[in-house]
């Protein structure tokens, strides 16, 4: 399937790239979840533009694509008040860690969170979504490698979590969201958060990135997570 609106045919070629890369994206999530007998309706591709400018997103939009992510709220505020402001229909994951201080700007921008990983986070969300009438989804970040840098609540600890986050604070847990430990296989760590949130009656799976996202789905991805492989690559951090 190829669509190319007005938008596109205007682009400059940073731009075309960028819309090439979400098609091609699209049919290989497309094609993934097929081959492993899964409606691709059910598999979201969330577009992670950190660190990429307003005409890369734009680039993206002109596509017709709606599912960011961002991991920065400082960022995110700099880059999409504008961009929601023209395009209602986007649906704006924060995929960083949440500092409680930027909570209240957190949930006035985003639309979904989904690095959810601590008692007082989960109280001071509820909080502010009360505060601003506004109901996120959120998603539990499982550190499912258990390392010690990394956030996420620790697999043993993610029933009563979720558990907490739901009874006690009235949080909707759509779903979990882990990041792999580098340089072991991916696979190992999808099947496990897929296994945690089986038990635990969590709907949605975020797991998979620009080099693994195939495997993802074939383990029950619902939202993969691609920044590179859309945006292509990040200049190094400072
Ligand atoms: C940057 C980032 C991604 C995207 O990573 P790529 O390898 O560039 O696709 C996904 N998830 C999170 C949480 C990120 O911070």
């Amino acid at each position: 399937m190829s669509v190319v609106s007005d938008d596109e045919k205007n682009m400059s070629a940073a731009g075309k790239s960028i819309a090439g890369n979400l098609h091609d994206l699209q049919a290989r999530v497309y094609k993934t979840a097929q081959r492993v007998g899964r409606d691709p309706m059910d598999v979201a591709l969330v577009a992670i533009s950190k660190v990429h400018g307003v005409d890369a997103i734009r680039a993206a939009l002109a596509t017709g694509h709606r599912i960011f992510g961002e991991n920065r709220v400082q960022e995110a505020q700099q880059k999409w008040p504008a961009l929601k402001a023209e395009y209602a229909d986007v649906a704006l994951h924060l995929v960083g860690p949440l500092q409680t201080n930027k909570v209240r700007d957190a949930v006035a921008l985003f639309d979904v969170i989904e690095a959810l990983d601590r008692p007082k986070l989960a109280a001071k969300l509820a909080e502010e979504m009360a505060e601003q009438s506004r109901s996120l989804p959120c998603f539990v970040q499982v550190n499912t490698g258990e390392e010690p840098q990394k956030a996420g609540v620790l697999p043993k600890e993610a029933g009563a979590f979720i558990k907490l986050c739901r009874l006690d604070y009235g949080l909707t847990i759509q779903g979990l969201m882990c990041i792999p430990t580098q340089d072991e296989e991916p696979a190992m760590h999808f099947a496990f958060l897929r296994e945690i949130a089986r038990r635990n009656d969590v709907p949605c799976l975020s797991m998979g990135m620009s080099a693994d996202f195939e495997t993802a789905i074939e383990l029950g991805a619902t939202h993969v997570r691609l920044g590179t492989a859309v945006f292509g690559p990040r200049p190094p951090k400072p």
